[in-house]
């Protein structure tokens, strides 16, 4: 195997959104950074969105990973330079400025809030093209506004990291704007090294420090290396599994992985009269404000492999005729359950559990419930429920049948949502980094990402960490 030996004045480890911008604006500051990301350097063109090969090429382990618990639930994470930016919807979402208040409570959160950020959150906008579906909302998105009319629901379109040009013919091209197309090269433009296929083992301690790291990497032929990167400053970026389970291989654990949180998701497919399943719409754009921030309604993205995935192969060979006529839609939660992060010895896997709650589980049965009123008010003719092998749902009645015998246990639960696992404030009984993301008890280790969330933000998450990210970077320079 190759050995060999890089020095830098700061390693960043992770490249998705915490750590794109972390790299951008200390290398913008004139500070010699790497950027050490463990998945391939793929463009957004690439790939197709939402295909099987993005998510071979994109996802960890192809998206085969589960938090294990009664029910276990599916967790997705992107694995690959931009991390999650690449494969996400790019719904951007602020913050309410009550759970940021709470946060700075319960945590003890110096110098934070709402105005503090709202800086930072113009500074990323300026840069990834935050904007709003020029012209009419897709069919599934028009489902969603007409039945929430019937019922006297707010909906509210949801701004998106993402382009959209006119063509000369009228129509629109639109782009995803990941860190790739975004921040990343920015980053390079200021001499910033990304290392790709480069994955960091561990970070070796002395006296309270960091000074190297461990990282292997991969060629695209299969030759192996082990490099030694030696640094001043680290800031992981790894997300809300991946750090604390660095941290943890490293021989740091207090406060580390023992609070991680998600927004659990549960769908229905619904199948209407008429087309609603439209390709170019993506993921709909349109959510149900009036439940939130306890309860989300809204589309996912719906493509034939997914109904087919969702369905089962027999019942969707007898749908497929009328595929088009089938979209599929959520209801979000913000889960009460604290899971953990911990490593399966001798590999560098995380062992990932996430007990839901007795409240958890009434809050899913309560958004079935208004999920299935919604979409039967929009004109559903048949509702799928998230269990195979159930009755099709045909009348409100035989929803309520279905949700008088509904058993959490049973039901497929999934999330893109996780955070928390290694909280920011000054409780150091509670929190794993200072108020700027410095490791408790350490020099020159900082955490940058999804996992130093305190607790769920009850929003799409992307917004808040890309600002948390710049003004705890922003800091550090000050400090510095
Ligand atoms: C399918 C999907 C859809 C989503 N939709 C939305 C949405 O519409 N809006 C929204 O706000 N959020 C959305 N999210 C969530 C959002 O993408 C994540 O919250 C966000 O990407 C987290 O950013 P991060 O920087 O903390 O970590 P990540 O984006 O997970 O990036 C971490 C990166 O670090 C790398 N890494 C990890 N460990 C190591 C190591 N040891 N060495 C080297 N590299 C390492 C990983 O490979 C990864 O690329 C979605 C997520 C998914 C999966």
């Amino acid at each position: 195997m190759l050995q060999n030996r890089l020095d830098c004045e700061v390693l960043v480890v992770g490249s998705g959104p915490g750590g794109a911008n972390t790299a951008y604006l200390l290398a913008q500051a004139g500070k010699d950074v790497i950027l050490a990301e463990e998945g391939e350097n793929l463009t957004v063109e690439q790939t197709p969105a939402y295909s099987l090969e993005e998510m071979k090429s994109k996802y960890r382990h192809g998206g085969m990973t589960v938090a294990l618990g009664k029910p276990s639930v599916a967790y997705l994470e992107g694995c690959c330079v931009g991390g999650g930016s690449e494969i996400n919807a790019g719904l951007y979402h602020y913050p309410s400025p009550e759970v940021l208040e709470e946060w700075v409570k319960d945590f003890a959160i110096r110098d934070f809030g709402f105005g503090k950020l709202e800086p930072f959150f113009k500074s990323c906008e300026q840069d990834i093209s935050v904007s709003s579906m020029p012209g009419q909302v897709g069919s599934a998105s028009l489902k969603l506004q007409e039945g929430a009319r019937k019922l006297n629901w707010k909906t509210a379109q949801i701004p998106r990291c993402w382009k959209y040009e006119c063509l000369s013919d009228g129509t629109w091209h639109s782009s995803r704007q990941s860190m790739t197309e975004t921040i990343i090269p920015k980053a390079l433009r200021h001499g910033c090294r990304l290392l790709t296929r480069a994955k960091v083992k561990r970070l070796c301690l002395k006296n309270h420090r960091a000074d190297h790291a461990l990282v292997s990497s991969v060629t695209k032929a299969g030759e192996q290396s082990l490099t030694t990167i030696n640094f001043r400053q680290v800031f992981v970026c790894g997300g809300a599994v991946q750090t604390p389970a660095l941290l943890r291989r490293s021989g740091i654990k207090k406060n580390i992985g023992n609070s991680l949180r998600m927004h659990p998701a549960i769908r229905m497919v619904a199948k209407f009269s008429e087309a609603v399943n439209e390709e170019q719409e993506g993921v709909p754009v349109v959510q149900v404000e009036e439940f939130k921030p306890r309860l989300t309604l809204g589309g996912s993205y719906s493509a034939l492999p997914h109904l087919a995935l969702w369905l089962g192969p027999q019942r969707i060979q007898k749908l497929l005729p009328v595929w088009k006529n089938l979209a599929m839609f959520y209801a979000l939660i913000v889960g009460q359950g604290a899971g953990t992060v911990r490593n399966i010895p001798w590999t560098d896997e995380p062992w990932v559990r996430m007990p839901l709650t007795r409240t958890d589980a009434s809050s899913f049965r309560e958004g079935l419930e208004l999920l299935g009123r919604l979409l039967f008010a929009a004109g559903a003719t048949e509702i799928f429920p998230p269990m195979q092998g159930l009755e099709i749902l045909k009348t409100p009645d035989d929803l309520k049948i279905f949700l008088g015998n509904l058993s959490l246990n049973k039901m497929d639960i999934s999330t893109i949502h996780l955070f928390s696992s290694c909280p920011m404030g000054e409780k150091t009984e509670l929190c794993a980094v200072d108020s700027y993301g410095k490791l408790h008890g350490f020099k020159n280790i900082y955490l940058n990402d999804a996992s130093i969330l305190p607790s769920a933000p009850r929003v799409n998450p992307q917004a808040l960490i890309m600002a948390i990210a710049r003004r705890n970077t922003a800091k550090f320079l000050e400090n510095i």
